[in-house]
C-alpha cells in the first residue's frame, strides 16, 4: 500500500503497534511531504528496523506522468496508475498561487451530456493516496508549491465521498501539504445526501454546484442527476448547508450556445438563486471534438452576465485556462486514448 494512504492517526498508529514512538508520525509526515523523500532511506532520525517496517509495509509514488502538456499560465498531465489507467490533472497558475484541478475516479457516471469525461463509465473510485499524488508529482515537475487544490477533474466526488475526504484531511494536515481547507474546493453535480454528510464534516473546505440550468426540465436533459435529486431539493439542501457551515456555496454555470444562455434562462436562474449566500461562476464552455455542443458568443456571455448583475446575483466570468490543450475534463485522455 502506498505511504500517502495514511492519515496521522493511522501512521501513528503504525509506529505504536512496532513498539515506537507515537511522533514518529510527524517526523515522516515532513519527510513524505515537506522534504518529499523518494526513498525511505533518505530519513534521518528515525531507527533503522522502523525504516525496515516501513520498506516493508508501504510504497512511496505509485502513479506516473506519461505526458503533459504546456500552455500560457497551464500545464496539463496525464497519469498513469499502478493498474495502468490514466487520470488527468490540471495545473492553474493565478497572480495568487497556483491551483491544481485533480480527478476523483477514473471515468464517470453521472453522463453529464456536455461532458467529455462522462462518455467513459467509471472504471473505479481513485483512492486518496492517489489524489495525493497528483498533487506530489505537479509539484515535483514544476519545482513550486501548490497553494489551491479544487476536486474538478476526472469524476464525481461525492461519488467516492470516503475517499476523497481522507485525501482532503491527509493534505490539509499542518504537516503535510498544509494545504489550508480555504483553499480547497469540492464540485460536485449534486448529490443530496453526500451534501448533507458533508457539511457536518467540521472542514471549512469550499463547496460548488455544478448547476448549469435553471430548470428542473433542462437541467435532466443535461444531468441525467436531476431526474433523482431534482431543483428543488438541492437549493433547499444548499440554503441549509450554508445555514449550518456559514460558508458562501459557488454555483456553476457553463454558458452553452442555445442551450441554456437565453435572457430568459438567466431570468430564471437569478430567480432561483435570490436570496441566496452564493455566487454564480458562469464558464465559457470549451468545445470537444466529440460533443455538439457550441461555446456562448461573447457578447451572450456578457448580457447573461449583466442580467444576473442586475438582479443583484453575484457573479463572476470565469478566466479561461488551457482551452488550446484540451484541458477541459476528460479531454487529454480520450485523445491520447482515442476513445
Ligand atoms: N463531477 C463534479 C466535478 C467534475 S466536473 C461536478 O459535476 O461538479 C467539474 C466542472 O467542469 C463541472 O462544473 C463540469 O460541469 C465542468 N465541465 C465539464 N465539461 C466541461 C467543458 N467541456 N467545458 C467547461 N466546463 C466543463
Amino acid at each position: 500500500m502506498s505511504i500517502y494512504q495514511l492519515t496521522i492517526e493511522e501512521l501513528e498508529q503504525f509506529f505504536v503497534n512496532k513498539g515506537d514512538k507515537k511522533f514518529r508520525a510527524i517526523q515522516l509526515y515532513e519527510w513524505l511531504y515537506q522534504k518529499k523523500i523518494t526513498s525511505f532511506d533518505e530519513i534521518k532520525n528515525i531507527k533503522k528496523e522502523m525504516l525496515t517496517e516501513l520498506k516493508k509495509n508501504y510504497s512511496l509514488r505509485t502513479i506516473n506522468i506519461i505526458d503533459k502538456e504546456e500552455g500560457k499560465d497551464v500545464v496539463k498531465y496525464l497519469f498513469s496508475l499502478e493498474d495502468d489507467e490514466k487520470i488527468e490533472a490540471v495545473v492553474m497558475k493565478h497572480d495568487y498561487g497556483i491551483s491544481l484541478c485533480v480527478s476523483s475516479q477514473v471515468g464517470c457516471n453521472m453522463s453529464c451530456t456536455f461532458c467529455e469525461s462522462g462518455r467513459r463509465k467509471k472504471v473505479r473510485n481513485l483512492l486518496a493516496h492517489e489524489m495525493v499524488e497528483q498533487i506530489l508529482l505537479a509539484e515535483d515537475d514544476l519545482e513550486k508549491r501548490i497553494s489551491h487544490v479544487v476536486v474538478m477533474g476526472i469524476g464525481e466526488p461525492f461519488d467516492n465521498y470516503e475517499e476523497v475526504t481522507k485525501f482532503i484531511k491527509i493534505i490539509n494536515h499542518p504537516k503535510s501539504l498544509a494545504i489550508g481547507s480555504r483553499h480547497i474546493t469540492i464540485s460536485t453535480c449534486g448529490i443530496i445526501p453526500k451534501i448533507k454528510e458533508f457539511m457536518n464534516y467540521g472542514y471549512q473546505v469550499n463547496l460548488a454546484i455544478s448547476l448549469h440550468a435553471p430548470t428542473d426540465e433542462l437541467r435532466s436533459q443535461l444531468m441525467p442527476i436531476n431526474k433523482r435529486y431534482p431543483l428543488k431539493d438541492l437549493i433547499e439542501v444548499v440554503e441549509e448547508y450554508i445555514k449550518k457551515t456559514n460558508r458562501r456555496v459557488t454555483f456553476e454555470y457553463i454558458l452553452l450556445k442555445d442551450v441554456n444562455d437565453k435572457e430568459i434562462d438567466a431570468l430564471a436562474l437569478a430567480q432561483l438563486l435570490k436570496g441566496i449566500n452564493g455566487y454564480v461562476n458562469l464558464i465559457p464552455y470549451n468545445e470537444t471534438s466529440y460533443l455538439h455542443y457550441k461555446r456562448s458568443t461573447p457578447l451572450q456571455i456578457v448580457r447573461f452576465y449583466d442580467i444576473l448583475k442586475k438582479n443583484k446575483i453575484n457573479v463572476t466570468i470565469r478566466r479561461e485556462f488551457g482551452g488550446n490543450i484540451s484541458a477541459a475534463c476528460g479531454q487529454l485522455r480520450s485523445r491520447k486514448e482515442k476513445l
